[in-house]
């Protein structure tokens, strides 16, 4: 009977090891689909602005450049293009950099406000193009102190506000507001009443690349990788986003932070 347990025992350990790396295989085959339709997005992202580009200079090449008027023209879109290029080579950094496993946050204390309030400043122009008003509801004195990284708190807002003026209606408005909630927290609610997102788009919005629709995210300059670094850098900060949206009326981003105590 020793002997027999021995065995027992044994072979339930083997089992156990063979589960552990079957598992293994299957995370590393997962990971590495993932690589590739990541590979495949990122070249499929590139292409686009790169044919528009070498089309404007080919063109030119073969003779519009003596027109000045088309050449101005021609020079400015293939310009566009460039942005676009840049723009999309800067967000994948980003990301790369937040995926890596020394994604290093600096953590102050910061009056949540105050950057809410820069980031207006700097989006009135943006918004001020669509015909779109910010407002900010304050519904507290000055300050809120939060606890967070300021600079990529800030890219938090500046994505989810740029993504209010590019999908919220010409002439409407978008509102910023910050609540105290419970358990030293507040919530950051930025609230547009565009397009809105219909319910089986919603859940998918945060995975990268994804958009509702292709065409208008490119021809906002979007690179579809605005939502997915918002989630990242609120999961770093062990916080949480949600998204409410009504498709035709509007929608509402909101994310939680850390609250100093006596704030
Ligand atoms: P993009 O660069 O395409 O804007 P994002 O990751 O920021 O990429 O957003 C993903 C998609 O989510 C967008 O393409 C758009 O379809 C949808 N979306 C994001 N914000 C809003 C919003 N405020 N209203 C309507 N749709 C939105």
């Amino acid at each position: 009977t020793v002997i027999t347990s021995d065995i027992d025992a044994l072979s339930r350990e083997v089992q156990k090891f063979a589960e552990i790396k079957q598992q293994q295989i299957t995370n590393l085959n997962q990971r590495e689909n993932y690589r590739r339709e990541f590979l495949g997005n990122v070249s499929h992202e590139l292409k686009t602005p790169l044919f528009t580009v070498q089309g404007y200079l080919l063109t030119l090449a073969d003779g519009a450049i003596d027109d000045k008027n088309i050449s101005k023209k021609y020079l400015k879109r293939a310009n566009k293009g460039v942005e676009r290029l840049i723009a999309i080579v800067k967000d994948l950094d980003l990301i790369s950099k937040l995926e890596s496993a020394d994604l290093s946050l600096n953590k102050e204390p910061f009056n949540i406000l105050e950057l809410i309030q820069g980031v207006f400043e700097l989006l009135e122009m943006k918004a001020k193009k669509r015909n779109i008003s910010l407002h900010f509801n304050k519904h507290y004195v000055y300050p809120i102190m939060v606890i967070g990284d300021v600079e990529k708190i800030e890219q938090v807002i500046t994505n989810l506000l740029v993504n209010s003026i590019k999908y919220g209606k010409k002439g409407g408005t978008t509102m910023v507001s910050v609540e105290k909630i419970i358990n030293n927290k507040v919530l950051i609610k930025v609230i547009d009443n565009g397009e809105g997102i219909k319910k089986e788009h919603q859940a998918r919005l945060f995975e990268r690349f994804y958009r509702v629709d292709q065409s208008r995210s490119r021809e906002q300059g979007g690179s579809g990788l605005g939502l997915s670094i918002v989630k990242h850098i609120i999961e770093a900060h062990n916080e949480q986003i949600f998204v409410k949206s009504e498709y035709g009326k509007g929608s509402e981003f909101s994310f939680t932070l850390e609250k100093l105590k006596e704030f």
